[in-house]
This record gives C-alpha cells, structure tokens and sequence, in this order.
C-alpha cells in the first residue's frame, strides 16, 4: 500500500467538526519557503494531523510533522543531514486579536474564508523547528578539514549575516518556539 499523499487544501472547521485524521506526506518539492533554505529539494514530510474540538470549545489540530532535510552547515557551508520534527498544537481562531486569549499550550493559527492550506501549516512548523545556524557535529565538518581552504571564512561571514536576518524570526515572535 502506497503512502496517501496529504491534499493541499482541506475546510479546517469541517475536519474539527468530524474529528478528522490526516495522515500522509507532503513532497518537499511542493514546499517553497523551506526549499529556500535547503540544498536538495527531493524527499517527504510525513504527517499526521487529528483535528477536533478540545472541552473548551477550541477547533484543535494536534499531531506531528517530520522529515529529514539536507541543509547547509553555517560553518563549513556543506551540505548536512538533518532529522526535523515538531509536535502541533494548533488552535483555529478567525481573527489574529484572538490568538493571545488562547491557553498557553496552543498556538494560534488564523483561519479564513479560504479552504484552509495544509502544505503552508506544514510549512510553518517545519520552519519553526529548523535550528537557527544548523551545523555539523564538531569535528564532521569535511571542508575545513582540507588544510590552506581560506576562502571559504568570507562566505562563511556571510551565511551568519544571512542567519541572523532569518524570516523565520519574524515567524518566532508570534508563535512559541518547538520544545
Ligand atoms: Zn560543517
């Protein structure tokens, strides 16, 4: 049996409304904001959504999000393997005024008119999770270990100035970090 490929856009308040599954994968590929900040765009997300309405009357969406994502090392600027997962607990509001009423353990997540876009939730969590300046073991790094490579600090400069004006930033302030 193959892997069922999770849909793009999905009525968010039906699925709390029926107590839906989502289970899936999601192609890298189809992925933009991330495939930005990776240096190979093949491989899957796997997914597994519950949506729900939790006893205080919230439309939940709770569940986990992995993939393995080749990203480059801030310090030898190679490409390294990386496991990233996150756990969600989201909560539906309809107004981003909203959000800062929710219980502590959710995230809010605005909800529109529009189907709602589960690549782009997807997405967000994924972003969220990816650490701030990944980089390799100490040690595993294969271009500094070729002796006399000096034009590689330059660059290496210039993926931290890049770092720290990381979108994702923008994304953390209002969401809380993956624990
Ligand atoms: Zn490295």
């Amino acid at each position: 049996m193959s892997i069922p490929r999770v849909p793009r856009h999905a009525d968010f308040r039906k699925l709390a409304a029926s107590g839906a599954h989502i289970g899936g994968v999601i192609a890298l590929a189809d992925l933009e904001r991330i495939g930005a900040e990776l240096l190979a765009h093949d491989g899957l997300v796997t997914v597994a959504l519950g949506f729900g309405i939790d006893d205080e009357g919230h439309r939940v969406i709770d569940g986990h999000v992995e993939a393995e994502l080749v990203l480059q090392c801030q310090r030898c600027l190679g490409p390294m393997r990386l496991g990233v997962a996150a756990d969600v607990h989201l909560a539906m509001v309809w107004r981003e005024e909203e959000i800062p009423a929710l219980p502590q353990r959710l995230e809010g997540v605005v909800i529109g008119d529009e189907p709602g876009d589960l690549f782009a939730l997807v997405e967000d969590e994924l972003l969220l999770a990816l650490p701030f300046a990944p980089s390799h073991a100490q040690g595993e790094c294969a271009a500094l270990e070729v002796p006399g490579d000096a034009a590689a600090a330059p660059d290496a400069t210039q993926a931290e100035d890049e770092a720290r004006e990381n979108p994702f930033a923008v994304l953390a302030k209002y969401r809380e970090p993956p624990h």
